[in-house]
């Protein structure tokens, strides 16, 4: 390439990868996948390390990150907090470990092995939280690596950050990604799907939109967690290695992932690397590969900084779970709420390690969000056992005329006319009790709400088509016999199906909510109405400002639950489902009495306790008017320990938090 022409390349690189940036750190809305990034990233890199004067001052390959959103304070780092280079394959980490142990020959520092570490890297959001006398000051976000984002009051929501911890040095930068859970980005979309509300394109968006929130509540709301991985400024301590680090923090009560290892020599270190890989899609939490440290302080001090990136640490990057593919057609179901729900039929792709032809889209809002038309190159994700979605189409590939898919006219399951009232986001098949889409859809959400296990799709279908069942309420008459003369049954499989259906009326009133199906009522909702409001009855004679009341309820929810509860069709399926014998008032151990010696009390369990089990314990702290939370925080009154009672007990102790044993709970509850 003449330099002419590598120096307009550059300047366009220069300008495409400022806009995907922006699109990536600022908006949380990435345009194209990670591998094409990566592509012009090394692009550019390549064309600036062949002639160092087409490199600017701020060229893309010399800043890190996005610039920090000015609706925060800006928090600026004690020490920068960089980016990473990466490796995609061995080749190039073996490279990179030649190039770690020819530089510390160089120092005079050469060593017959060296020892590194290996952690997976979290597809999340950088974080780093500085505590001064063991005491959270406050949290930021990476930024550009010089000046974060002020979150710590969005931060303190998340329960696996310590807001204190024993025996601290005067000053600890602790350093650590935030991300979502995989099955609660599931959760999440499909919830933000049926209120009509944008769905994020990935759990990493899903989790930088959540701390980048102005409200508290919003990042509370949300299940976030934080894996710790490494220290940044360290004032009055020093630790030898980063595995002692880790450790350390590990030791109190910061989650530390426990598949960290050290490694002598880089062989171990590929080895692990291939290990992480094929584990990967068995996490609950996406990782897009794996980091290499240099475990030694003293030779990353020694080794330092090159531009944005440290020289002792490196990410193996994995093959990337989205891809670019033709969008043939986007077809319609209904879902189990009667509203049409459009997915994608793709040419098929190989991605995240399978071959995808079709994605969700999700639901007509989103689908006229993104602006996808039949036709397109369309961005597809798939991380891990999450259905893959269209993150987006490819912008400046549509071909001419391409038209905007439009939802039928006619349900394609029932053929009944379509409708979309006037205020709706969502068009509707109107065939409530009638069409077998909706009531296939909604079987799918019972029987998984119920823990049904043995009910997979195939049976589910095939009852419908013998006509065995109409609804939910029908699986509670079923028979052993009736079923053991369908496909896949005999009579012993016939008889587990009957016993499982026949325990599942032992389900919790908050998971009988659940599985009613109404929209936007999920999991803790349909928790937070059942404890609100203790019985179907009182829920089903509530108005909407009354179920507003109840926690986590908004106005909007609020109004669609007084609206779904009086339909016909539903105050029959509660009607009969309660014949069924299903439970709609709360247990008495399921309700928190406001009374009792731990009234008002939060208590956390850790550990095996002699002679209660968890549930037992759980269910006399409720009845003695106190509430069993999953983990340590300042709110938090007492920890009940037993054996091996893990980091909570240390995080107790870090909190200051009075710890009982099974006997001092005992007395005092007084039983
Ligand atoms: P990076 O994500 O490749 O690596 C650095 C980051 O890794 C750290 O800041 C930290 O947040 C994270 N990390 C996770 N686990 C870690 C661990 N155990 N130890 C240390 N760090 C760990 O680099 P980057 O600078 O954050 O972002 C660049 C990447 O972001 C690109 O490679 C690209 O994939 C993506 N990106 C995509 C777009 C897009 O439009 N699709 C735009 C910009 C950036």
């Amino acid at each position: 390439m003449s330099s002419k022409a590598a120096a307009k390349r550059a300047a366009e690189l220069r300008e495409s990868i400022n806009h995907h940036d922006h699109q990536y750190y600022v908006l949380d809305q990435p345009e194209v996948t990670d591998a094409e990034y990566d592509e012009l990233f090394r692009e550019l890199r390549e064309l600036e390390e062949a002639d160092p004067g087409l490199s600017t001052p701020d060229s893309p390959t010399q800043r890190v990150g996005g610039v920090p959103l000015e609706k925060f304070g800006q928090i600026e780092h004690a020490d920068p907090m960089l980016s990473l280079a990466n490796a995609r394959n061995e080749e190039e980490l073996r490279a990179w470990a030649d190039r770690v142990a020819r530089g510390l020959e160089r120092l005079d520092l050469a060593a017959a092995t060296i020892r590194y570490v290996t952690e997976p890297k979290i597809d999340g959001l950088a974080i780093s939280l500085t505590y001064e006398d063991g005491v959270l000051a406050h949290g930021a976000t990476r930024g550009d690596g010089r000046t974060g984002e002020d979150v710590t009051q969005n931060l303190k929501t998340i329960k696996s950050i310590p807001l204190s911890f024993p025996d601290a040095p005067p000053l600890i930068e602790v350093r650590g990604e935030i991300y979502l859970p995989l099955a609660d980005f599931g959760r999440l979309n499909e919830s933000r799907s049926e209120q009509g509300e944008p769905v994020f394109a990935n759990p990493r968006n899903a989790a930088a939109g959540s701390i980048r929130q102005l409200d508290p509540a919003v990042a509370a709301s949300r299940p976030l967690s934080m894996w710790t991985y490494g220290v940044g400024r360290l004032e009055g301590a020093e630790f030898g290695s980063h595995s002692e680090s880790l450790a350390w923090l590990a030791e109190r009560g910061f989650r530390v992932n426990q598949d960290v290892q050290t490694h002598e020599g880089i062989d171990e270190v590929a080895t692990r690397c291939d290990w992480w890989s094929e584990r990967r899609d068995e996490l609950d939490f996406e990782i897009d590969g794996v980091v290499i440290k240099v475990d030694d302080r003293s030779l990353q001090r020694e080794l330092g900084v090159a531009g944005r990136e440290p020289r002792w640490a490196i990410a193996w990057k994995f093959a990337p779970t989205t891809a670019t593919t033709t969008l043939k057609e986007v077809v319609w179901n209904v879902g189990r709420t009667g509203h049409l729900v459009p997915f994608a039929m793709l040419e098929p792709v190989h991605v995240g390690g399978v071959t995808v032809s079709t994605a969700t889209l999700h639901n007509e809002e989103d689908l006229e969000r993104k602006d996808v038309r039949n036709g397109d190159e369309v961005v597809v994700l798939r991380a891990g056992d999450v259905i893959p979605q269209v993150v987006s189409h490819v912008p400046g590939k549509r071909r001419k005329g391409a038209r905007k898919p439009k939802p039928p006219s006619k349900c394609p399951a029932c053929g009944t006319a379509t409708v979309k009232p006037d205020d709706a986001v969502f068009t509707i098949c109107p065939n409530s009790s009638g069409c077998p889409g909706q009531v296939f859809q909604h079987l799918k959400h019972f029987r998984q709400a119920m823990e049904i296990d043995g009910l997979g799709e195939k049976n589910l279908e095939r009852f419908l088509d013998q006509g065995l069942i109409t609804d939910a309420a029908d699986l509670y008459s079923l028979e052993a016999p009736q079923i053991a003369g369908i496909e896949g049954f005999a009579e012993k499989s016939a008889e587990v199906l009957t016993n499982e259906i026949d325990a599942s009326r032992r389900q919790p009133f908050g998971k009988v909510l659940y599985a009613l199906g109404i929209r936007g009522v999920g999991e803790v909702n349909a928790q937070s109405l059942a404890e609100h409001f203790g019985s179907i009855a009182a829920l089903q004679a509530a108005q909407p400002e009354q179920v507003q009341e109840a926690d986590g309820i908004g106005p909007i929810l609020a109004e669609q639950v007084v609206e779904e509860l009086a339909e016909d069709r539903a105050i029959e399926l509660v009607d009969r489902l309660g014949r069924a014998g299903l439970r709609f008032e709360l247990d008495p151990s399921e309700r928190r009495s406001t009374e009792g010696p731990l009234a008002g009390k939060t208590v956390v369990l850790t550990g095996t306790l002699p002679e209660l089990s968890r549930e037992e314990a759980t269910k006399m702290i409720r009845l003695a008017g106190g509430k069993v939370t999953g983990s340590v925080s300042k709110k938090t009154d007492f920890v009940v320990a037993g054996e091996n009672p893990g980091s909570k007990l240390a995080k107790a102790e870090g909190c200051e938090v009075a710890v009982l044993d099974e006997a001092a709970l005992r007395k005092l509850l007084g039983t």
